[in-house]
């Protein structure tokens, strides 16, 4: 464009204020040069081949208007574009380098803009600390709350009770101002038209409305904040801050993105039978949603992806839930999170759910998002972690030993035997630290060796955990543990459970132990059978120094009969209490000594 196509510069023009509309700039110039805002923005240059200035100038203007405008307003065209949201958000409009006017409108549909609708904060209208004026971030639904004043951003007309910005309720793209050719009206009004012969509402939206919405919790105002570091929603972007999540940082288009669709799958739950509360904010549209009177057209719109939230008090019950979701610290933390919202969608609008799929962009995510096996992804994550410390799998014995044991207690009340909790623990602390793949490999170094039992436990406690919603948690004790056995001393327990494969007290041992042992025994009552006794002490020294299941032992390897095994396993446990708590007094140094001497005998064995 030449310079003789120009518009002639404006004799008295403003400069933008921090965060400013295009339509916001264009009131404020109305007011200083006394015309109506249509008769600005064609003197401005900001006219369409339609010559109307339209509502979607917004998002970003095409390159020539850009420079007439610049022009006739005394800008830079730096200062023209920072009016516009493809400037000011870039990452959500326009993620890849190809940014192009007409890719603009789908974008912001796709980002719950609609182009002209905006939000507002009465007190930053009203201009407490100077001017008053319309900002641009007050377009976007990702924001919901005034972080200056601490309120949740006004949507409708208190007056009128239509959105503000638009024309018409129904029509997303008007112009850029609507009804700009009513003159006299203040930068801050209501320029709502109820009907055609009738005048605009010109309600003054700088004055706090009584009845506005009540304030917002500190969990909404903390992720509004998040998002304004990110977006530069209310001032520039916080250049340290970074969009993360499972825990990897990722480039914020995919953030939003990935936001917005966790976003659209939380609202599809709402009203749903056992759907996740959302507190106050979301109880109107789940309300709504859950109607048995709504038609299936309207449930379609209210849900549809590209359809923003309805209120800025929706928003803030949606955002911060979705933030929570992509806050997770893992995949499989992401998955569990997001569980509850996509089983619900999944299951009862599948409708909504295939379309969400549909349209999600992002493969990666959505992949994730999509996730049914939370379990595998959960063994894969365990083996993708490099090796943390000097802990292999042979310094894990059978079972997870005192004290560390306590880390499996929130797993207890499950409905799963002890014995299998402490087996699948160790088998994928196993495969974790030797970074092998194979489920059979880390049982068979374990000694477990009945491995379709094994895989059949896997299976009871991942039904176990899941139901519970205890997989990541798991998945945390799991690096608890791992950090906890890698801290103490290690032991190769895979060389004890080798040299005491066939262990049985000898029989000097026992004749020594025995004569330890004879005169402590209370002579009033009944006798011990001294031959079980030997049995059930060599058991529970086997079992102290291997840190093995019970069963494994070489003498329940002896007895075939399952009664015998029962009986053997009920006596070791009684002797073993009665040692401890003393029922057997003066037995428990002399059963110390020989478990030490045991183990002594272990240590010299193989150096001579
Ligand atoms: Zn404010
Ligand atoms: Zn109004």
């Amino acid at each position: 464009m030449t310079t003789a196509a120009l518009p002639s510069p404006l004799a008295r023009s403003l400069d933008p204020l921090p965060g400013e509309s295009l339509a916001g700039y264009v009131l404020r110039l109305a007011q200083r040069q006394d015309r109506t805002p249509n008769a600005v923005t064609a003197r401005i240059g900001l006219r369409d081949e339609r010559e109307r200035a339209p509502a979607g100038l917004n998002l970003g203007m095409p390159p020539e208007m850009l420079t007439a405008f610049a022009w006739a307003c005394r800008l830079t065209e730096e200062e023209a574009r920072s009016l516009t949201l493809a400037d000011r958000l870039e990452s959500l409009l326009a993620p890849d380098e190809h940014r192009r006017q007409d890719s603009l409108m789908p974008a912001a549909l796709a980002a719950w803009i609609s182009p002209g609708r905006t939000r507002w904060c009465p007190d930053c209208l009203r201009g407490d600390d100077g001017a008053g004026y319309w900002r641009l971030s007050w377009q976007v639904p990702w924001h919901y709350a005034c972080l200056r004043h601490r309120r949740f951003l006004h949507d409708m007309c208190p007056v009128c009770d239509n959105p503000v910005g638009q024309g018409r309720a129904d029509g997303p793209f008007g112009e850029l101002v609507p009804n700009a050719a009513v003159a006299d009206l203040p930068p801050d009004v209501c320029r709502h038209r109820p009907a055609d012969e009738q005048p605009v509402c010109g309600h003054r939206l700088s004055v706090l409305d009584p009845y506005g919405p009540p304030p917002p919790t500190s969990d909404a105002l903390a992720a509004q904040g998040r998002l304004d570091a990110l977006l530069g929603l209310e001032g520039p972007a916080d250049p340290d801050a970074r969009p993360a999540m499972a825990g990897e940082t990722v480039p914020l288009g995919l953030w939003i993105t990935a936001l917005h669709g966790v976003g659209v799958l939380v609202r599809a739950s709402l009203g749903l039978p056992g759907a996740p509360d959302l507190g106050p904010g979301a109880l109107n549209l789940a309300t709504y949603l859950s109607l048995p009177t709504l038609d299936a057209a309207d449930l379609r719109r209210q849900l549809h992806t590209s359809t923003p939230p309805d209120s800025a008090t929706t928003a803030a019950a949606l955002i911060p839930a979705a933030v929570h979701v992509l806050d997770a610290s893992s995949h499989s933390e992401l998955a569990e999170r997001l569980a509850p919202y996509r089983d619900l969608v999944r299951e009862h609008r599948p409708g909504v759910w295939r379309s969400w799929l549909r349209q999600y962009p992002d493969p990666r995510t959505k992949r994730l998002l999509k996730r049914h096996n939370r379990w595998t992804e959960m063994a894969a994550v365990a083996r993708a972690d490099p090796p943390a410390s000097d802990l292999r799998g042979r310094h894990l014995a059978q079972r997870i030993l005192p004290p560390h044991d306590l880390l499996l207690d929130p797993y207890r009340h499950l409905p799963v035997t002890d014995g299998c909790l402490h087996r699948v623990t160790n088998i994928l602390l196993w495969q974790r630290c030797e970074r092998a793949p194979r489920r059979a490999d880390a049982a068979a170094a374990l000694g477990y060796t009945d491995f379709d039992t094994v895989d059949g436990t896997f299976l009871r406690i991942r039904r176990a955990l899941a139901g519970a919603g205890l997989t990541a948690q798991y998945q945390r004790t799991l690096t608890e543990l791992e950090t906890a056995l890698a801290a103490g001393p290690l032991t190769d327990w895979a060389a004890r459970r080798a040299a005491l494969a066939d262990w049985v007290v000898t029989d000097d041992d026992w004749d020594a132990l025995q004569a330890a042992l004879a005169p402590l025994q209370k002579r009033e009552g009944r006798q011990p059978d001294w031959d079980l006794r030997r049995t059930v002490i060599g058991q529970n020294v086997w079992e102290d120094l291997t840190g093995s299941e019970p069963f494994a032992s070489p003498a329940f390897r002896a007895l075939t009969d399952t009664k015998a095994r029962v009986r053997l396993r009920a006596v070791s446990q009684s002797f073993r209490f009665n040692v401890v708590t003393g029922r057997l007094p003066g037995f428990a140094p002399v059963l110390d000594a020989y478990r030490q001497q045991v183990a002594q005998s272990l240590a010299d064995g193989p150096t001579g």
